[in-house]
């Protein structure tokens, strides 16, 4: 296997499942991992997701400083620095922007009958992540099982982003995680991700390896190719724990 510098990873359906802390076997392999090469996270969560599924399952002696988490799909990069994460850049939303977005959100929830925000769920269904909106179709603490039954073969979120994209065409409009719309500033996604990491960490493109569970044509880590980073489409977490044992073993 070619001596990457980096290794990024998609967070849910990659390195845990969906909104899931690490398991001890998967923070074991990615601290081992850190004290050889940089390692990095991109995913539409925000950062207090990521410092709850992946920074706080880590060993106490894993080497942070060679972790940067991209929160909000690659709108924010942070890095761990004196003991804090510290944030490198940040592309937010203003508030009227926020306030629109959802409202354009609500619309087209009522006008296709998918979503029936009168009705309570798990949580938050519409979250403002700085950078980022998120539209969580079952709301942000939905149980794995019925997130998965929700909208397996996108079908839905297709028809929202038909109706939601040309009332935004300010914004990009994807379709998240299992049962999520992520709603960003135009330009930023995965793809800028990685080139906004690897000019950060001074490494080329070319010497660094994505990772993630949907690099199919329509799936949200598909974007990444347009930066021209290598990939590796894996099928779950414990797929993603093989490729990595073969990584550490390689180097
Ligand atoms: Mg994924």
């Amino acid at each position: 296997m070619k001596n990457y510098s980096t290794i990024m990873f998609d967070l849910d359906g990659t390195l845990a499942e969906s909104k899931a802390p690490l398991t001890t076997e998967m923070a074991a392999l990615l601290a081992e991992l850190m004290s050889k090469k940089n390692v990095a996270v991109i995913s539409g969560g925000g950062l207090p997701q990521f410092l709850t599924q992946i920074v706080d399952r880590l060993p106490l002696n894993a080497n942070l400083a060679q972790l940067y988490l991209l929160p909000t799909s690659g709108a924010a990069l942070y890095t761990y620095d004196a003991g804090e994460w510290r944030e490198v850049y940040e592309e937010s939303l203003s508030e009227d922007e926020a306030r629109s977005i959802e409202e354009v959100i609500r619309d087209a929830a009522k006008e296709t009958g998918l979503i029936d925000f009168s009705e309570s769920v798990w949580g938050e269904r519409i979250e403002y992540r700085k950078a980022q909106v998120t539209l969580s179709a079952l709301g942000q603490q939905a149980p794995i099982e019925a997130k998965r039954q929700w909208d397996p073969d996108h079908t839905k979120r297709q028809v929202l982003v038909a109706l939601i994209a040309p009332r935004l065409p300010q914004f990009s409009i994807k379709i998240g995680g299992t049962t999520s719309i992520d709603v960003t500033k135009k330009g930023i996604d995965k793809a800028y991700g990685v080139q906004e990491l690897s000019k950060f960490i001074h490494e080329p493109i070319e010497s660094m390896l994505y990772m993630g569970d949907a690099l199919f044509p329509g799936g949200n880590d598909e974007a990444v190719k347009r930066s021209g980073i290598e990939t590796k489409q894996v099928a779950d977490p414990s797929d993603t724990a093989r490729v990595i044992e073969e990584i550490l073993s390689a180097s």
